[in-house]
């Protein structure tokens, strides 16, 4: 395994002040997951470790893997594969689709993925499509779903929240963080040492609720995720004027930046919450800043 180091190299907990935070009488603090790693950034890199362990162990030379045209998955298995020596196949949502159709299927193809490209109707049945399941029997693929959340995901989550408590000293009060599947989410949940607050960044994102927390398993409590779904700011990788201005002028205050796809979204919705007066004076939150920002629009750099 050469680039890829399974050591898990601590991020920082960076304290984010300014007026908002210091209204709202709360200390605010970004756990800097987007400095990970290069290419396999944020919480796709917590995801993959025990995915690619636990392919290295059942002796698979390959990782067969979904997404869409502008996955962070199918980007962060493309470079993991690359950085371990591991092959690599994404399965592509749409066929009308080709290695130029996005700066992420360009680079996956770089990085020497086996790009192939699915009609949307297989996409959506892909656990019962006849090619897709011949592709993973002739090439002895270990399967990774789409977004990376399953068990083996979680514990790199899992593993991620209780570094958290380390470097603090103590648990926070609350956890927030992006949801796009929630296996981000249902992770952190499972550590049990603070609530979470998920924010859905796809409309009508109530169903993440019981996806979390049956990711999460029963031995989770329900109270302890409290899901947004206010805050899609016009569904999955759309956004608004305001969001972008919210983006520009968090990175001008603190020198983070945010995509705009997932971890703008939560710490704008954290924003307003703290605006309305959410958190009780004193409280503690951890944010994680998930990475991601290999999808930043062109027009932030
Ligand atoms: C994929 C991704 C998420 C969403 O993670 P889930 O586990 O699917 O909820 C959040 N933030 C970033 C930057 C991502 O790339």
């Amino acid at each position: 395994m050469a680039f890829f180091s399974f050591e898990n190299p601590e991020t920082p907990l960076q304290l984010i002040d300014d007026e908002v935070t210091r209204n709202a009488g709360i200390t605010l603090w970004l756990k800097r997951d987007d400095l990970i790693h290069p290419q396999i950034s944020g919480n796709k890199w917590r995801k993959l470790k025990y995915n690619l362990l636990e392919a290295q162990q059942k002796g698979a030379d390959t990782i067969l893997t979904f997404g869409g045209a502008y996955s962070n998955h199918l980007y962060a298995v493309a470079a993991a594969g690359k950085h371990s020596g591991l092959k690599t196949i994404g399965i592509v949502r749409g066929d009308e689709l080709s290695i130029t159709s996005s700066a992420t299927l360009t680079f996956c193809d770089q990085m020497g993925m086996r790009l192939i490209f699915v009609t949307r109707e297989a996409y959506r049945s892909k656990e019962a499509d006849d090619r897709i399941k011949s592709i993973i029997r002739e090439s002895g693929s270990f399967v990774i779903p789409e977004g990376g959340s399953n068990q083996l995901a979680l514990r790199g989550m899992f593993e991620m929240a209780s570094e958290i408590d380390t470097q603090l000293g103590k648990s926070p009060d609350f956890f927030a963080v992006a949801a796009g599947t929630g296996g981000t989410a249902a992770g952190m949940l499972k550590c049990k040492t603070a609530p979470v607050i998920a924010f859905a960044v796809l409309k009508n994102g109530h169903f993440l609720q019981e996806d979390i927390l049956s990711l999460a398993g029963p031995e989770v409590n329900k109270s302890s995720l409290l899901l947004q779904t206010d805050y899609h700011f016009g569904g999955y990788a759309r956004h608004t004027q305001d969001l972008l201005q919210f983006i520009r002028n968090f990175e001008i205050k603190h020198g983070i930046p945010l995509d705009q796809v997932y971890t703008g979204k939560m710490m704008m919705g954290l924003y307003d919450l703290l605006f309305k007066g959410y958190f009780e004076k004193g409280t503690e939150i951890v944010a994680i800043h998930t990475g991601g920002l290999q999808g930043r629009l062109p027009s932030f750099s």
